[in-house]
């Protein structure tokens, strides 16, 4: 099968007519339309075989991640999925490989009403799939990293580090446990979109843990935070549950900050989504993250495994 034959046979039926497609796969451009009063949010991230997923990963998996990874960050920026481009370097082309991959992708790009509108198709030693997503919000409404302030509330949309204890999984070898789909299946948390739109100050998706996203939060608003330890939604019966909520990367949960006076709102609305948050700290003036115990205990002075590499982020400055 040559270039032309996959993209006719594997990518060219993803391209449905959708919101704004007037060209889609096959001239030289796509064209879209349908822009108006909103903004477009632009996001793109490549994902490399035995960087970013492990090289005998499902090829159901493999799709699906690199669409997840681009849906998040539109989540993240408060926008909702219009369309994608898929470039694709490809060390063989194996029909079977290239059914599960478009299935994985396509089934999560039918669930998000994102929609193909071209991309690349090319032979590299090493396999690897680029995403680029454009999510459409309400002008002026896009949620950025840079605007927290002291005294908003830290949230988080669910349980962290789940993703590298199911990446643990796989390294250890089982193929079939339910808990190996937060890694495998990461879940873009487009339902905040809504949710958040009104009320929200600032977000972030929690791609590389949380420690380091939150500091990204924090440091591009010029603020400090407090984070309750405690509060964290884990998996508690992991001894490690801590430290890979903190550290382990590929959640692609949220985070984010609401001012004081939303925090009923949101509630209302978290709840009527049929969705939960986790409030876990409070932005303060000033720089770093103080990681506390619920009694009020600073988190550095206790022994234990993982706080020893997390002290040095919180001591920064
Ligand atoms: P050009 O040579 O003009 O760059 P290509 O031959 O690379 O065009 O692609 C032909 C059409 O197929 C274009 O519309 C392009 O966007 C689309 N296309 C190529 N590869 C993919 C892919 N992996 N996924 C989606 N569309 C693709
Ligand atoms: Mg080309």
């Amino acid at each position: 099968m040559n270039e032309f034959e996959v993209i006719a046979r594997f990518f060219r039926p993803l391209s449905r007519d959708g919101t704004g497609v007037r060209i889609g796969i096959g001239d030289d451009g796509a064209v879209l339309n349908g822009i108006r009063d909103r903004e477009l949010v632009v996001t793109t991230d490549t994902i490399v075989s035995g960087i970013h997923f492990p090289a005998d990963c499902p090829a159901g998996a493999v799709g699906h991640r690199a669409l997840a990874v681009n849906l998040s960050d539109l989540a993240a920026m408060g926008a909702d999925p219009a369309w994608y481009t898929l470039s694709l370097a490809l060390p063989k082309v194996q029909t079977h490989w290239l059914r599960a991959f478009t299935r994985g992708l396509d089934r999560l790009a039918q669930r998000a009403s994102i929609h193909l509108v071209g991309g690349d198709t090319v032979r590299s030693p090493v396999l690897s799939v680029t995403v680029t997503a454009f999510g459409l919000v309400p002008r002026g409404q896009v949620f950025l990293r840079s605007t927290a302030r002291p005294g908003d509330r830290i949230f988080v949309s669910g349980p962290l580090g789940l993703a590298a204890q199911g990446l643990a999984r796989w390294q250890g070898g089982q193929r079939r446990s339910r808990r190996l789909r937060p890694f495998l299946y990461p879940e873009p948390k487009l339902d905040w979109i809504r949710v958040l739109r009104r009320d929200v100050r600032c977000a972030i998706d929690i791609s590389d843990g949380f420690a380091q996203d939150l500091g990204h939060l924090l440091e591009a608003s010029r603020v400090g935070a407090v984070v309750d330890l405690d509060r964290i939604p884990r998996d508690r019966r992991d001894p490690i549950a801590l430290d890979r909520a903190l550290f382990g990367g590929d959640d692609y949960e949220l985070c984010f900050t609401i001012p004081d006076t939303r925090l009923a709102t949101l509630r209302a609305r978290t709840r009527r989504a049929g969705l939960e948050g986790f409030e876990v700290g409070r932005v303060v003036p000033g720089r770093g993250i103080r990681w506390q115990r619920a009694d009020g205990s600073s988190a550095s002075r206790i022994k234990g495994r993982g706080f020893d590499h997390f002290a040095k982020p919180t001591t920064r400055r």
